[in-house]
Protein backbone atom coordinates (compact mmCIF):
# COMPACT_ATOMS: atom_id res chain seq x y z
CA UNK A 1 0.00 0.00 0.00
CA UNK A 2 1.20 3.47 -0.69
CA UNK A 3 2.38 5.30 2.56
CA UNK A 4 0.11 8.11 3.48
CA UNK A 5 1.95 11.53 3.24
CA UNK A 6 1.92 14.69 4.99
CA UNK A 7 0.41 17.71 3.48
CA UNK A 8 3.37 19.84 1.56
CA UNK A 9 4.85 22.77 4.02
CA UNK A 10 4.12 20.65 7.05
CA UNK A 11 6.21 18.24 9.04
CA UNK A 12 6.46 15.84 11.56
CA UNK A 13 9.57 16.81 14.30
CA UNK A 14 11.18 13.94 15.12
CA UNK A 15 13.97 14.01 18.11
CA UNK A 16 16.68 16.26 17.40
CA UNK A 17 15.07 18.91 15.41
CA UNK A 18 12.36 18.85 18.57
CA UNK A 19 14.72 19.30 20.87
CA UNK A 20 16.25 22.26 18.90
CA UNK A 21 12.79 23.76 18.84
CA UNK A 22 11.92 23.29 22.58
CA UNK A 23 15.30 24.74 23.28
CA UNK A 24 14.42 27.41 21.70
CA UNK A 25 11.15 28.07 23.23
CA UNK A 26 12.44 27.38 26.56
CA UNK A 27 15.08 30.16 26.30
CA UNK A 28 12.88 32.25 25.12
CA UNK A 29 10.08 31.93 27.44
CA UNK A 30 12.59 32.13 29.99
CA UNK A 31 14.47 35.53 29.08
CA UNK A 32 10.81 37.20 28.67
CA UNK A 33 9.51 35.85 31.79
CA UNK A 34 12.59 37.74 33.42
CA UNK A 35 11.59 41.01 31.85
CA UNK A 36 8.26 40.48 33.42
CA UNK A 37 6.17 39.10 30.57
CA UNK A 38 4.18 36.59 31.33
CA UNK A 39 2.86 33.76 28.80
CA UNK A 40 -0.24 34.00 27.74
CA UNK A 41 -2.35 31.17 24.97
CA UNK A 42 -4.86 32.09 22.44
CA UNK A 43 -6.77 29.82 20.33
CA UNK A 44 -5.20 27.81 17.21
CA UNK A 45 -8.33 29.30 15.42
CA UNK A 46 -10.68 31.78 15.66
CA UNK A 47 -13.59 33.81 14.10
CA UNK A 48 -11.77 34.96 10.94
CA UNK A 49 -12.56 38.80 11.44
CA UNK A 50 -10.05 38.34 13.95
CA UNK A 51 -7.25 38.54 11.82
CA UNK A 52 -8.84 39.63 8.56
CA UNK A 53 -10.04 43.03 10.24
CA UNK A 54 -6.51 43.91 11.15
CA UNK A 55 -4.54 42.20 8.29
CA UNK A 56 -6.86 43.87 5.72
CA UNK A 57 -8.42 42.60 2.67
CA UNK A 58 -5.34 43.69 0.52
CA UNK A 59 -2.61 41.86 2.68
CA UNK A 60 -0.95 38.75 1.18
CA UNK A 61 -2.00 36.93 4.12
CA UNK A 62 -5.52 37.30 4.12
CA UNK A 63 -5.66 37.05 0.22
CA UNK A 64 -3.10 34.34 -0.84
CA UNK A 65 -1.73 32.72 2.61
CA UNK A 66 -5.20 32.13 3.95
CA UNK A 67 -6.45 28.90 5.77
CA UNK A 68 -10.23 30.11 6.21
CA UNK A 69 -13.17 27.27 6.83
CA UNK A 70 -16.40 26.87 7.40
CA UNK A 71 -17.44 24.78 10.52
CA UNK A 72 -20.53 22.89 10.44
CA UNK A 73 -22.48 25.78 11.99
CA UNK A 74 -21.20 27.71 9.13
CA UNK A 75 -19.00 29.96 11.29
CA UNK A 76 -16.16 31.60 9.21
CA UNK A 77 -12.88 30.66 10.76
CA UNK A 78 -9.16 30.63 10.28
CA UNK A 79 -6.19 29.01 11.39
CA UNK A 80 -3.97 31.62 12.79
CA UNK A 81 -1.31 33.68 10.94
CA UNK A 82 0.32 35.24 13.66
CA UNK A 83 0.02 35.79 16.96
CA UNK A 84 -0.41 39.17 17.54
CA UNK A 85 -4.20 40.06 16.73
CA UNK A 86 -5.46 36.56 19.10
CA UNK A 87 -3.28 38.10 22.00
CA UNK A 88 -4.73 41.66 21.80
CA UNK A 89 -8.48 40.49 21.24
CA UNK A 90 -8.11 38.04 24.30
CA UNK A 91 -6.59 40.78 26.44
CA UNK A 92 -9.49 42.95 25.52
CA UNK A 93 -12.01 40.21 26.13
CA UNK A 94 -10.42 39.84 29.62
CA UNK A 95 -11.05 43.61 30.19
CA UNK A 96 -7.19 43.90 30.84
CA UNK A 97 -7.35 47.45 29.40
CA UNK A 98 -7.94 49.16 32.75
CA UNK A 99 -4.87 47.53 34.01
CA UNK A 100 -2.15 48.25 31.82
CA UNK A 101 0.62 47.96 31.08
CA UNK A 102 0.53 44.18 30.56
CA UNK A 103 3.10 42.50 28.71
CA UNK A 104 2.72 38.62 27.11
CA UNK A 105 4.87 36.19 25.94
CA UNK A 106 3.47 33.14 23.48
CA UNK A 107 4.39 30.54 20.93
CA UNK A 108 2.61 27.92 19.18
CA UNK A 109 2.17 27.10 15.58
CA UNK A 110 0.87 29.51 12.51
CA UNK A 111 -0.46 28.89 9.81
CA UNK A 112 0.08 30.15 6.00
CA UNK A 113 -0.39 28.98 2.51
CA UNK A 114 3.21 29.79 1.39
CA UNK A 115 5.36 28.74 -1.13
CA UNK A 116 7.17 26.38 0.74
CA UNK A 117 11.27 26.10 1.15
CA UNK A 118 14.00 25.95 3.90
CA UNK A 119 12.67 28.43 6.36
CA UNK A 120 9.63 28.67 5.06
CA UNK A 121 6.48 26.78 5.88
CA UNK A 122 2.63 26.47 5.97
CA UNK A 123 2.31 25.16 9.69
CA UNK A 124 5.43 27.05 11.29
CA UNK A 125 5.54 27.71 15.00
CA UNK A 126 6.44 31.54 16.36
CA UNK A 127 7.52 32.76 19.97
CA UNK A 128 6.50 36.20 20.77
CA UNK A 129 5.91 38.69 23.32
CA UNK A 130 4.06 42.07 23.34
CA UNK A 131 4.19 44.77 25.41
CA UNK A 132 0.56 46.82 25.86
CA UNK A 133 -0.68 49.75 27.23
CA UNK A 134 2.48 51.70 26.92
CA UNK A 135 2.93 54.81 24.16
CA UNK A 136 6.45 55.57 25.27
CA UNK A 137 9.92 54.63 23.37
CA UNK A 138 11.39 52.99 26.51
CA UNK A 139 8.90 49.92 25.77
CA UNK A 140 10.32 49.91 21.88
CA UNK A 141 13.78 49.44 23.53
CA UNK A 142 12.76 47.33 26.41
CA UNK A 143 11.31 45.24 23.34
CA UNK A 144 13.89 44.60 21.08
CA UNK A 145 16.58 44.54 24.07
CA UNK A 146 14.46 41.34 25.16
CA UNK A 147 14.56 40.33 21.59
CA UNK A 148 18.89 40.94 21.76
CA UNK A 149 19.00 38.72 24.57
CA UNK A 150 16.99 35.70 23.51
CA UNK A 151 19.19 35.32 20.35
CA UNK A 152 22.36 36.62 22.73
CA UNK A 153 21.16 33.47 25.08
CA UNK A 154 20.60 31.49 21.81
CA UNK A 155 24.33 32.05 21.31
CA UNK A 156 23.39 32.77 17.72
CA UNK A 157 23.97 37.16 18.45
CA UNK A 158 27.00 37.20 16.64
CA UNK A 159 25.78 35.72 13.69
CA UNK A 160 23.09 38.52 13.10
CA UNK A 161 21.82 41.93 12.55
CA UNK A 162 19.70 44.43 14.08
CA UNK A 163 17.78 46.43 11.38
CA UNK A 164 15.80 49.38 12.51
CA UNK A 165 13.18 52.04 10.93
CA UNK A 166 10.53 54.35 11.76
CA UNK A 167 7.07 54.60 9.87
CA UNK A 168 6.50 57.78 11.79
CA UNK A 169 2.86 58.64 12.72
CA UNK A 170 0.14 58.64 11.13
CA UNK A 171 0.26 62.18 9.31
CA UNK A 172 4.42 61.39 8.87
CA UNK A 173 3.23 58.55 6.84
CA UNK A 174 0.62 59.56 5.13
CA UNK A 175 3.14 62.61 3.89
CA UNK A 176 5.70 59.71 2.53
CA UNK A 177 2.71 57.49 1.48
CA UNK A 178 1.85 60.50 -1.12
CA UNK A 179 5.28 60.64 -2.03
CA UNK A 180 6.17 57.10 -2.43
CA UNK A 181 3.07 57.02 -4.88
CA UNK A 182 4.38 59.56 -6.75
CA UNK A 183 7.67 57.88 -7.32
CA UNK A 184 6.36 54.55 -7.95
CA UNK A 185 4.40 55.69 -10.45
CA UNK A 186 7.11 56.20 -12.53
CA UNK A 187 7.98 52.87 -13.04
CA UNK A 188 4.43 51.42 -13.52
CA UNK A 189 5.31 49.25 -16.51
CA UNK A 190 8.72 47.67 -14.61
CA UNK A 191 6.77 46.88 -11.19
CA UNK A 192 5.85 42.93 -10.48
CA UNK A 193 1.82 42.71 -10.80
CA UNK A 194 2.18 42.77 -7.41
CA UNK A 195 3.37 45.78 -6.92
CA UNK A 196 1.23 47.53 -8.92
CA UNK A 197 -1.47 46.01 -7.14
CA UNK A 198 -0.01 47.62 -3.85
CA UNK A 199 0.65 50.76 -5.41
CA UNK A 200 -3.16 51.67 -5.06
CA UNK A 201 -3.65 49.86 -1.88
CA UNK A 202 -0.66 50.21 0.17
CA UNK A 203 2.72 51.77 -1.31
CA UNK A 204 4.54 51.25 1.27
CA UNK A 205 4.68 47.55 1.06
CA UNK A 206 6.47 47.90 -1.89
CA UNK A 207 9.25 48.76 -0.30
CA UNK A 208 9.18 45.29 1.32
CA UNK A 209 8.27 43.47 -2.19
CA UNK A 210 10.70 40.39 -2.71
CA UNK A 211 11.12 40.71 -6.39
CA UNK A 212 14.27 41.71 -7.90
CA UNK A 213 13.27 44.35 -10.74
CA UNK A 214 10.92 45.94 -7.63
CA UNK A 215 13.89 45.70 -5.35
CA UNK A 216 16.38 47.64 -8.05
CA UNK A 217 13.75 50.74 -8.35
CA UNK A 218 12.90 50.45 -4.12
CA UNK A 219 16.60 51.45 -3.98
CA UNK A 220 16.28 54.68 -4.63
CA UNK A 221 12.52 55.68 -3.72
CA UNK A 222 12.20 58.69 -1.26
CA UNK A 223 13.22 58.30 2.04
CA UNK A 224 10.68 58.11 5.09
CA UNK A 225 13.44 59.86 7.43
CA UNK A 226 12.70 62.76 5.32
CA UNK A 227 9.06 62.97 5.90
CA UNK A 228 8.93 62.74 9.87
CA UNK A 229 7.07 65.26 11.52
CA UNK A 230 9.37 66.93 14.39
CA UNK A 231 7.43 64.12 17.06
CA UNK A 232 8.31 61.59 15.03
CA UNK A 233 11.98 62.26 14.73
CA UNK A 234 12.70 62.81 18.46
CA UNK A 235 11.02 59.48 19.18
CA UNK A 236 13.05 57.52 16.90
CA UNK A 237 16.06 59.46 18.14
CA UNK A 238 15.41 58.50 21.92
CA UNK A 239 15.11 54.70 21.05
CA UNK A 240 18.14 54.92 19.23
CA UNK A 241 19.75 56.22 21.88
CA UNK A 242 18.00 53.60 24.40
CA UNK A 243 19.61 51.05 21.67
CA UNK A 244 23.34 52.88 22.40
CA UNK A 245 22.81 52.73 26.22
CA UNK A 246 22.75 49.05 25.76
CA UNK A 247 25.15 48.93 23.52
CA UNK A 248 22.96 47.42 21.11
CA UNK A 249 24.47 47.65 17.34
CA UNK A 250 21.60 48.37 14.87
CA UNK A 251 21.54 49.83 11.03
CA UNK A 252 19.04 51.65 10.04
CA UNK A 253 17.44 50.39 7.03
CA UNK A 254 14.86 53.29 5.12
CA UNK A 255 13.30 50.73 3.45
CA UNK A 256 12.57 48.66 6.46
CA UNK A 257 8.63 48.58 6.41
CA UNK A 258 5.87 46.37 8.60
CA UNK A 259 2.60 47.16 5.34
CA UNK A 260 -0.14 46.52 7.32
CA UNK A 261 -1.93 49.91 8.63
CA UNK A 262 -2.06 49.38 12.23
CA UNK A 263 1.64 50.07 12.72
CA UNK A 264 3.29 53.25 13.26
CA UNK A 265 6.90 54.41 14.61
CA UNK A 266 8.97 51.69 15.25
CA UNK A 267 10.44 48.71 12.69
CA UNK A 268 12.51 46.51 13.49
CA UNK A 269 14.50 42.68 11.91
CA UNK A 270 17.04 40.82 13.48
CA UNK A 271 18.38 39.33 10.03
CA UNK A 272 21.27 36.64 9.50
CA UNK A 273 22.64 35.65 6.31
CA UNK A 274 22.94 31.99 7.35
CA UNK A 275 20.10 30.60 6.03
CA UNK A 276 20.19 31.71 2.97
CA UNK A 277 17.28 34.29 1.68
CA UNK A 278 15.03 33.38 4.42
CA UNK A 279 17.46 35.66 6.97
CA UNK A 280 14.67 37.70 9.21
CA UNK A 281 14.27 35.28 12.42
CA UNK A 282 12.87 37.85 14.59
CA UNK A 283 10.70 40.42 13.05
CA UNK A 284 9.02 43.78 15.35
CA UNK A 285 7.57 46.93 15.92
CA UNK A 286 4.71 49.48 17.01
CA UNK A 287 1.09 48.67 16.45
CA UNK A 288 -0.71 51.39 18.26
CA UNK A 289 -3.94 51.42 16.18
CA UNK A 290 -4.84 47.70 16.23
CA UNK A 291 -6.71 47.56 19.75
CA UNK A 292 -9.34 49.88 18.35
CA UNK A 293 -9.15 48.01 14.77
CA UNK A 294 -10.82 45.06 17.21
CA UNK A 295 -12.83 47.13 18.60
CA UNK A 296 -11.26 48.37 21.93
CA UNK A 297 -10.14 51.65 23.00
CA UNK A 298 -7.30 53.00 21.83
CA UNK A 299 -4.35 50.86 23.60
CA UNK A 300 -0.94 51.31 22.69
CA UNK A 301 1.64 48.11 21.59
CA UNK A 302 4.50 46.92 20.56
CA UNK A 303 5.86 43.33 20.07
CA UNK A 304 7.73 40.94 18.16
CA UNK A 305 7.46 37.22 16.85
CA UNK A 306 10.47 35.34 16.27
CA UNK A 307 10.00 32.30 13.86
CA UNK A 308 11.13 29.10 16.05
CA UNK A 309 11.88 27.25 12.69
CA UNK A 310 14.57 29.54 11.50
CA UNK A 311 16.32 29.69 14.87
CA UNK A 312 16.65 25.98 15.69
CA UNK A 313 18.37 25.77 11.94
CA UNK A 314 21.12 28.37 13.05
CA UNK A 315 21.61 27.02 17.41
CA UNK A 316 23.90 23.88 17.46
CA UNK A 317 22.12 20.45 19.04
CA UNK A 318 23.66 19.44 22.30
CA UNK A 319 21.08 16.13 22.24
CA UNK A 320 22.43 12.81 22.55
CA UNK A 321 19.57 9.97 23.13
CA UNK A 322 20.44 8.37 25.70
CA UNK A 323 18.97 5.70 28.18
CA UNK A 324 20.32 5.21 31.52
CA UNK A 325 18.84 1.50 31.95
CA UNK A 326 17.57 -1.25 30.61
CA UNK A 327 15.82 -3.97 32.24
CA UNK A 328 15.47 -7.75 30.84
CA UNK A 329 14.60 -11.00 32.24
CA UNK A 330 15.83 -14.43 31.70
CA UNK A 331 12.61 -15.94 30.87
CA UNK A 332 9.35 -13.96 29.49
CA UNK A 333 7.24 -14.66 32.23
CA UNK A 334 10.05 -12.19 34.72
CA UNK A 335 8.69 -9.29 32.55
CA UNK A 336 5.95 -9.11 35.26
CA UNK A 337 8.53 -8.74 37.97
CA UNK A 338 10.40 -6.20 35.94
CA UNK A 339 7.07 -3.88 36.04
CA UNK A 340 7.81 -2.57 39.83
CA UNK A 341 11.51 -2.15 39.49
CA UNK A 342 10.91 0.24 36.51
CA UNK A 343 8.46 1.93 38.50
CA UNK A 344 10.91 2.12 41.41
CA UNK A 345 13.40 3.50 39.07
CA UNK A 346 11.32 6.03 37.33
CA UNK A 347 10.37 7.85 39.90
CA UNK A 348 13.79 7.96 41.54
CA UNK A 349 14.89 9.80 38.60
CA UNK A 350 16.31 7.33 36.37
CA UNK A 351 15.60 6.88 32.10
CA UNK A 352 14.53 3.36 31.95
CA UNK A 353 13.71 0.87 29.23
CA UNK A 354 11.95 -2.41 29.66
CA UNK A 355 13.04 -4.52 26.77
CA UNK A 356 10.29 -7.49 26.53
CA UNK A 357 11.10 -9.91 23.66
CA UNK A 358 14.22 -11.96 22.25
CA UNK A 359 16.45 -14.02 24.29
CA UNK A 360 19.51 -12.40 26.08
CA UNK A 361 22.02 -11.85 23.50
CA UNK A 362 18.88 -9.99 21.00
CA UNK A 363 17.69 -7.85 24.49
CA UNK A 364 21.67 -6.73 24.76
CA UNK A 365 21.90 -5.72 20.79
CA UNK A 366 19.16 -3.62 21.54
CA UNK A 367 20.63 -2.17 24.90
CA UNK A 368 23.76 -1.23 22.10
CA UNK A 369 21.37 0.04 20.48
CA UNK A 370 19.84 2.58 22.48
CA UNK A 371 23.02 3.16 23.85
CA UNK A 372 22.65 2.39 27.33
CA UNK A 373 24.34 2.91 29.95
CA UNK A 374 23.38 0.13 32.48
CA UNK A 375 21.58 -3.34 32.08
CA UNK A 376 19.46 -4.76 34.95
CA UNK A 377 18.86 -8.84 34.50
CA UNK A 378 16.96 -11.03 36.09
CA UNK A 379 17.06 -14.78 36.44
CA UNK A 380 16.15 -17.47 38.39
CA UNK A 381 18.73 -17.10 40.57
CA UNK A 382 18.58 -13.40 41.64
CA UNK A 383 14.73 -14.14 42.12
CA UNK A 384 15.54 -16.87 44.58
CA UNK A 385 18.50 -14.14 46.35
CA UNK A 386 16.18 -11.25 46.21
CA UNK A 387 18.88 -9.45 43.99
CA UNK A 388 19.36 -8.15 40.76
CA UNK A 389 22.02 -8.43 38.69
CA UNK A 390 23.51 -4.64 37.53
CA UNK A 391 25.87 -4.69 34.72
CA UNK A 392 27.55 -1.39 33.98
CA UNK A 393 27.50 -1.46 30.12
CA UNK A 394 30.44 0.73 29.01
CA UNK A 395 33.29 -0.96 31.64
CA UNK A 396 31.68 -4.40 31.13
CA UNK A 397 31.60 -5.41 35.11
CA UNK A 398 28.82 -6.89 36.67
CA UNK A 399 27.42 -6.43 40.68
CA UNK A 400 24.44 -8.59 42.84
CA UNK A 401 22.95 -6.06 44.30
CA UNK A 402 19.16 -4.83 46.05
CA UNK A 403 17.50 -2.60 44.15
CA UNK A 404 17.97 0.53 46.30
CA UNK A 405 21.99 -0.48 45.83
CA UNK A 406 21.95 -0.47 42.36
CA UNK A 407 20.01 3.14 42.62
CA UNK A 408 22.50 4.25 44.46
CA UNK A 409 25.30 3.09 41.81
CA UNK A 410 23.51 4.51 38.96
CA UNK A 411 23.65 7.59 40.27
CA UNK A 412 27.11 7.91 41.60
CA UNK A 413 26.10 7.79 45.08
P1 LIG B 1 8.87 36.98 5.53
O1 LIG B 1 9.26 38.35 5.05
O2 LIG B 1 10.04 36.03 5.70
O3 LIG B 1 7.72 36.37 4.77
P2 LIG B 1 6.99 37.96 7.42
O4 LIG B 1 7.19 39.44 7.35
O5 LIG B 1 5.86 37.36 6.72
O6 LIG B 1 8.36 37.22 6.99
P3 LIG B 1 6.29 38.01 10.18
O7 LIG B 1 4.84 37.94 9.92
O8 LIG B 1 6.89 39.28 10.63
O9 LIG B 1 7.06 37.48 8.90
O10 LIG B 1 6.70 36.81 11.17
C1 LIG B 1 7.80 36.89 12.07
C2 LIG B 1 8.79 35.77 11.83
O11 LIG B 1 8.16 34.51 11.71
C3 LIG B 1 9.57 35.88 10.54
O12 LIG B 1 10.64 36.76 10.69
C4 LIG B 1 10.05 34.46 10.34
O13 LIG B 1 11.18 34.20 11.14
C5 LIG B 1 8.88 33.67 10.82
N1 LIG B 1 8.04 33.24 9.70
C6 LIG B 1 7.12 33.97 9.00
N2 LIG B 1 6.53 33.23 8.05
C7 LIG B 1 7.10 31.99 8.13
C8 LIG B 1 6.91 30.76 7.42
N3 LIG B 1 6.02 30.64 6.44
N4 LIG B 1 7.67 29.68 7.78
C9 LIG B 1 8.57 29.77 8.78
N5 LIG B 1 8.79 30.90 9.48
C10 LIG B 1 8.07 32.00 9.17
MG1 LIG C 1 5.58 36.46 4.81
Amino acid sequence: MEKLRTVRGVHDLLTDELHKHNKVIDVGLEISDKYNYSQIETPIFEFSEVFTKPLGKSSDIVTKENYIFKDRSEDELMLRPEGTSGVVRAFLNAGLVQDIPQRFSYYGPMFRYERPQKGRLRQFKQLGIECLGLSSSMADIEVISLGYDFLDKLGIINQIDLKINTLGDFESRQKYRNALTTYFKDYQNKLSKDSIRRLVVNPLRILDSKDYEDQKIVRNAPNILEFLNIESKVRFEKICKGLDHLNIKYNIDKNLVRGLDYYCHTAFEFVTNKLGSQGTVLAGGRYDGLSKILGGPDIPGVGWAAGIERLALMISSDFVPVTDVVLMGQAESFNYLLLPIMKKLVQSGIKTEIIYNGNLSKKFKRANKIKASYAIILGEEEINKNVIKLKNLKLGSEEFLDLDQAIKRMRNE
